[in-house]
């Protein structure tokens, strides 16, 4: 058991203090060379549905819109995010799913897009990078019943769509073992068991598209309501963000 090999290491160790070590074994076991072999995970923009985005956003800190869009691939989530995970996966693709939606024309404006998940890192990480949505700028929101589900939302049109994987979809054995993880009541090798079928399940859901695997609906009646947050500022890049449309507007005969 793990919390045998801490109880080693530590020494003689009182009750008190073994349990506070079990809440940090995840970041104190020793990383491998799987984890730190990132061409190991070359499968991720392999895959046949593994999902790219493209997106618009502003040129510098006080506008205007940039001329050209860029390319997202799931392996600049990874880097963004910190590790490969069947929680990034998930996010992208159902988040992918959504985003079409909200732009049919496939360019994702991440000056006027906001996202809602559940509290979760790997959740939280892939729909703010992907949709621009911050919660000190009041278009990130977090609701922690959601689930394997999003919210994302356009605020010049007011349109909201929720993306919902299908029952089913994740494997219960993977849930049982992150139960476990989370709960401390683990070995080495379940973790190891946990992360290869997180990997399995992950490249699963691109062998196919999106919409065998989530439920998508609009919600027409959707009101945003930014979250209490105590230091909420005001986006100074997208103030001025039409300056160059407008003006060339003007110049159009
Ligand atoms: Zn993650």
């Amino acid at each position: 058991m793990i919390t045998r090999t801490i109880h080693n290491a530590l020494g003689a160790v009182c009750p008190a203090l073994l349990v506070l070590a079990c809440g940090c074994v995840y970041a104190s076991a020793p990383n491998d060379a799987v984890i730190n072999n990132t061409s190991h995970f070359d499968w991720l923009t392999a895959a046949p549905f593994a999902p790219t985005f493209a997106v618009l956003d502003t040129e510098s800190s006080l506008g205007p819109y940039a001329s050209s869009t860029k390319t997202i691939t799931l392996k600049d989530l990874v880097n963004m995010h910190g590790h490969p995970c069947d929680g990034l996966v998930t996010a992208a693709c159902g988040l992918s799913a959504g985003l079409k939606i909200l732009y049919p024309d496939g360019v994702i404006d991440r000056t006027d897009t906001g996202c809602i998940t559940n509290n979760s890192l790997c959740f939280g990480d892939i729909a703010a990078y992907l949709t621009g949505g911050r919660i000190r700028f009041g278009t990130q929101k977090i609701d922690p019943g959601l689930g394997n589900a999003f919210i994302v939302y356009r605020f010049s049109t007011r349109e909201a769509v929720k993306v919902s994987l299908k029952p089913g979809v994740f494997p219960e054995e993977v849930l049982r073992l992150e139960r476990a993880i989370r709960a401390g009541d683990f070995t080495i090798d379940d973790m190891r068991r946990c992360q290869e079928l997180q990997w399995d399940y992950a490249r699963n859901l691109m062998q196919r598209p999106a919409s065998e695997s989530f439920d998508v609906e609009r919600m027409p009646s959707f009101d945003w309501k930014p979250d209490v947050y105590e230091h909420q500022g005001k986006r100074g890049d997208i103030i001025n963000k039409n300056i160059l449309r407008e003006t060339t507007q003007g110049a159009t005969p």
